[in-house]
């Protein structure tokens, strides 16, 4: 019989976040797939465990995988760790996770530390329902399509970033939502310089174009006002102005299709367009 992959989160900055679970699953593991043995052994020092461990990363899913799943098969079980936080989210335990439920290789879950729940409990924003939408990709236009395809999402909206990208990233989101659109900044969660910053996604391109923030971030946005339930902004009316200019349309033409659209003043709309 299959032996069971148990996914064992660590915690994203705080020790004290170990859970007596977690550290009783890795005990009794027959060995551990870490994504970087030296981040993991610091843990099991402090927990003062000694166990044999293998990689399992980004670079190596087919030839450590394939390793995880031969010992599985064998009978052997495996506790899955990543650098910090749950495995599999956003992270490459996800493939290892396809493909053992593919094989039928039973998979156990130990709730813990995760940085988007931690993020979005303390964003203040609606939590009721939200998307979470990983790292946004470095190539311009793949993240631009991303971003499009998130125009008019309702939903509170969570994303991953890293320090170095976090100004362009910014200026990605107010082009696209809007620079008075809430924005809870979530940097070094659980950490001694945890910071929580309550803004727009304007205040924060402007201020982030000129600081580059040290640590790890997540970033809550809100989502867009139900359609239907509130007049449309002039602000509304540029994004879609700017929408439709990237579609080929005139200013002229697209002024008019958004001030329709909108149910907007086609003048003012016009003046502040070209005022932009
Ligand atoms: N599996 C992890 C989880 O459960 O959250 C996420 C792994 S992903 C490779 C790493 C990203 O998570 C970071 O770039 C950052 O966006 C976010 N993150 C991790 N720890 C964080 C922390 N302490 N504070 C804020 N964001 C954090």
């Amino acid at each position: 019989m299959a032996g069971t992959l148990y996914l064992v989160p660590t915690p994203i900055g705080n020790l004290g976040d170990i859970s007596r679970r977690m550290a009783e699953t890795l005990e009794q593991a027959d060995f551990i797939a870490a994504e970087d043995t030296r981040v993991s052994l610091k843990l099991l020092n402090h927990l003062g465990l000694k166990k044999p461990m293998l990689t399992y990363h980004r670079h190596n899913t087919d030839t450590g995988g394939q390793a995880v799943i031969d010992r599985l098969l064998a009978g052997e079980s495996c506790a899955l760790v990543t650098d910090a936080g749950t495995p599999a989210i956003s992270d490459p335990g996800e493939e290892l996770v396809a493909r053992c439920a593919a094989l039928s290789i039973p998979v156990c879950a130990i709730p813990g530390p995760c940085a988007l729940v931690t993020a979005l409990a303390v964003s203040g924003q609606p939590t009721g329902r939200f998307t979470f939408e990983g790292f946004l990709a470095m190539n311009k236009k793949n993240r631009r399509a991303h971003l499009e395809s998130l125009r008019g999402e309702e939903r509170t909206m969570i994303f991953y970033e890293a320090p170095h990208k976090l100004a362009a990233t910014l200026q990605d989101l107010a082009d696209t939502f809007g620079p008075c659109r809430p924005l809870a900044l979530c940097r070094e969660l659980t950490k001694l310089h945890e910071e929580i910053r309550r803004t727009t996604l304007g205040e924060a391109a402007a201020y982030y174009q000129e600081n580059t923030p040290k640590g790890e971030l997540v970033l809550v946005v809100r989502g867009a006002e139900p359609a239907g339930e509130r007049e449309a902004s002039l602000e509304d009316g540029l994004l879609l102005v700017d929408k439709l200019r990237g579609e080929g349309l005139s200013l002229r033409d697209a002024v008019k299709r958004a001030a329709k659209e909108l149910g907007l003043s086609r003048n003012q709309l016009y003046d502040a367009a070209v005022n932009m």
